[in-house]
């Protein structure tokens, strides 16, 4: 599986013989590298490949650190994000709750990754259930069922049965951003594309979606990573 010589390539490439036509570069989510080459390549065409993809390498293996970084921040036991904010996690209290005024998550069992994380996505899904009823309520929506899912790269979808479902992680959101994604799904019931209608639905449900679209672009990725491997 290694037929290149060490030295040449970079420790965090792994080079793999595959039967297929052309070489191709994968950046793994661990941001090491995989390098594949057809079976018949020649090891001087492989670091040709790579050596003339070295830039763009660098700069994925970057964004896949950073994101992993942004993602470890929230490792802390101690704390969750909540409404795009830090809440305090305190355990061994009487109840699963949270308190918004105070920033706070209470969690009756004892101080665990496991139980901060049940408690956490079952509040964030209970919440996220309350504002879609509420906004459907508001916007004069009718929508079907509603799951709250553990998706690992969309923030929420819409059957054409009307049946929506968002990510746990949307909770986690600022409110206007998260409000903005059901929003979206929204106007996915009534056009179930990206048209110019379709954003024009949009603005009509949620008319600074543009601010909501930013944030998601800029934060959106590292916000996906919380709570995975
Ligand atoms: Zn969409």
């Amino acid at each position: 599986m290694m037929p290149i010589g060490h030295g040449a390539l970079p420790n965090y490439v792994l080079v793999e013989r595959k039967a297929v036509k052309h070489l191709r570069l994968v950046i793994n989510r661990d941001a090491s590298v995989r390098l594949v080459l057809p079976k018949r390549a020649s090891m001087r065409s492989a670091l040709a490949f790579y050596g003339e993809r070295q830039a763009w390498v660098d700069s994925k293996r970057r964004l896949v650190l950073a994101q992993q970084q942004a993602a470890d921040a929230y490792d802390d036991l101690d704390s969750a994000l909540f409404y795009g904010e830090s809440y305090q996690v305190a355990y061994n209290a009487p109840r699963d709750a949270i308190d918004h005024s105070l920033q706070m998550i209470t969690v009756r069992a004892p101080r665990s990754a496991a139980a901060r994380l049940r408690v956490w996505r079952n509040l964030a899904a209970l919440d996220l259930r309350q504002r879609l009823e509420s906004e459907a309520e508001r916007l004069a929506v009718t929508v079907n069922k509603v799951s709250i899912r553990d998706q690992k790269t969309r923030w929420g979808s819409c059957s054409s049965k009307g049946n929506i479902s968002l990510n746990w992680r949307v909770a986690l959101m600022p409110l206007d951003v998260g409000n903005y994604i059901i929003a979206h799904e929204f106007a996915h019931l009534r056009h179930m594309n990206h048209s110019p209608r379709f954003w024009a639905e949009v603005e009509r449900l949620c008319p600074n979606y543009r601010a909501a679209e930013r944030w998601i672009k800029q934060q959106g990725s590292a916000l996906m990573m919380v709570q995975r491997r």
